[in-house]
């Protein structure tokens, strides 16, 4: 006999929509109602324990509870929660706005980004430098100039309209086709499935054995040329730094984003840098040039014209957002009143007070020493830990980057054939390791595991043995 499901169980069933969930599905299970968290610990209503393998959807960087952050939070309630950005300044969000700007342009080149504009979470942080973007243009190149924008095939930018307008990932954004204005796509050097990389498939990340001439960059470059010829340049490229995320953690080789980004540029083509799942330290610490750096486009040396942060921004502990830009774009709107320059667009909570407390102590808690050092350490723990899943015959690949690794399953790793996406091969992957107490969400066939900073070795060890069990029990090779 099934035990009778607890009353809050009940009441989500009975009244919650989730987001991307077949619903039919959901209403069949008994729900993990998350209660408590402390660390990379979650605990649920019936008292069991996790660990929170994705960081609760890629968003929380030093654990749960943190003492730093709530207290920074908590001493903030004291003060005031939230005023509105829309004719006042306040405290937090202003120092937020320097430190920003502070670390975005450490160790980088121009464009100097001296701008912020908050907003309130990954989605609305494109939707403004895309509505910049385009303004931006329009004002520059001629008001009849109708701005285009290229972006990254299997790309996911957001769920806003814009947003999904620049995506490219058909299963989520087709449907309302009809809703979108037009974008482009070029080919992301997805080295596992790329039909220009000649290697058989090897027990290792396809970007080191790879055999190419680098096709990709010259498409990309092609696909420029050709909007030259047509006289219709692209007014921004939009790209994910380093890792696409919800593509399928595609990582990129390295001298793939200086070379493509100098290609755009040269174009005439604004840079969007997409660091909304990369930002904060995710895609590692070190860069070729030694500085510590915290977005992963700084590995590359590679400085947009727009960069949007979100998810880990708090330290993944409430809804805000920020778009960095530059004094370029930002001087295309002043002018007189009268000349209705303004950037029309704000949100209510736009630089809310809490929000951007818990951003200040995330980052602080990011910039000393210890931190970094404890990140370099843990992302060798999990380089090491996740060597051993080669010897899972349903691994096909297994991509790194610093603290983030997207593992993909196939029916045969001989010959990269995929399990079909109807048969949920990651969901049930990702269902097997919540009975063993490690949460996670798979995108397809991908699993993903992106830990805390906070994560212990032997958590992560946990994390990683619960993947490997949990594809045994599976897909049994
Ligand atoms: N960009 C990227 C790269 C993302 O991963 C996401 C969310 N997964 C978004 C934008 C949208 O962010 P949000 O869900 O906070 O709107």
């Amino acid at each position: 006999m099934p035990r009778p499901l607890p009353r809050i169980a009940k009441l989500d069933h009975a009244h919650v929509w989730h987001p991307f969930t077949q619903m039919r599905d959901w209403l069949q299970r008994e729900p993990i109602v998350l209660v408590r968290g402390k660390g990379s610990v979650l605990w649920d209503i019936r008292g069991r324990e996790y660990l929170d393998a994705n960081s609760s959807i890629w968003t929380n960087l030093h654990g749960h509870a943190h003492p730093r952050i709530n207290a920074a939070i908590q001493k903030q309630l004291r003060k005031v929660a939230h005023t509105s950005a829309l004719g006042f300044a306040n405290e937090p969000a202003s120092r937020l706005a320097g430190e920003l700007v502070k670390i975005a342009n450490r160790g980088q080149h121009a464009p100097a980004l001296t701008k912020v504009f908050f907003s309130d979470d990954g989605s609305t942080a494109i939707e403004v430098a895309l509505k910049l973007a385009y303004e931006y243009t329009r004002r520059t190149r001629g008001k009849s100039s109708k701005p285009r924008f290229l972006a990254l095939r299997g790309a996911y930018h957001g769920d806003t309209v814009g947003a999904v307008s620049l995506g490219q990932i058909d299963l989520f954004h087709k449907a309302y086709r009809g809703l979108l204005f037009k974008s482009s796509a070029v080919d992301a050097p997805y080295c596992y499935r790329c039909p220009f990389n000649r290697a058989k498939p090897e027990r290792a990340d396809a970007r080191t054995y790879r055999r190419c001439n680098w096709e990709c960059t010259g498409r990309f470059e092609e696909t420029l040329a050709e909007a030259a010829r047509e006289k219709r340049p692209y007014a921004g490229f939009i790209y994910e730094p380093r890792m696409q995320g919800a593509a399928g953690m595609i990582p990129q080789p390295a001298g793939w984003l200086p070379r493509v980004t100098e290609a755009a540029r040269n174009h005439g083509s604004l840079l969007i840098a997409d660091e909304v799942m990369t930002g904060f330290g995710r895609t590692g610490t070190a860069t070729n040039s030694g500085h510590s750096a915290l977005f992963a486009g700084q590995h590359e040396g590679v400085q947009p014209d727009f960069l949007c942060v979100a998810k880990g921004l708090t330290g993944g502990y409430l809804p805000m957002a920020a778009t960095l830009t530059t004094d370029s774009i930002f001087g295309a709107f002043l002018g007189d009143y009268a000349e209705f320059k303004t950037f029309f667009h704000g949100h209510s909570f736009t630089g809310n007070q809490l929000g951007a407390a818990a951003s200040l102590a995330s980052l602080s808690l990011l910039g000393s020493r210890q931190n970094t050092s404890a990140r370099v350490s843990l992302e060798r723990t999990f380089t090491k830990e996740l060597s051993g899943l080669w010897s899972v015959p349903a691994v096909g690949d297994l991509r790194q980057e610093g603290l983030v690794a997207g593992i993909e399953l196939v029916r045969d790793w001989r010959t990269r054939e995929s399990f079909p996406l109807a048969e949920q091969a990651g969901m049930r992957v990702c269902e097997a390791m919540a009975k063993r107490g490690v949460l996670t969400r798979a995108i397809g066939n991908v699993i993903v595991l992106m830990p805390p900073y906070c994560t212990t070795k032997a958590q992560l060890r946990r994390m990683v043995a619960a993947v490997a069990d949990s594809i045994e029990e599976v897909h049994p090779g």
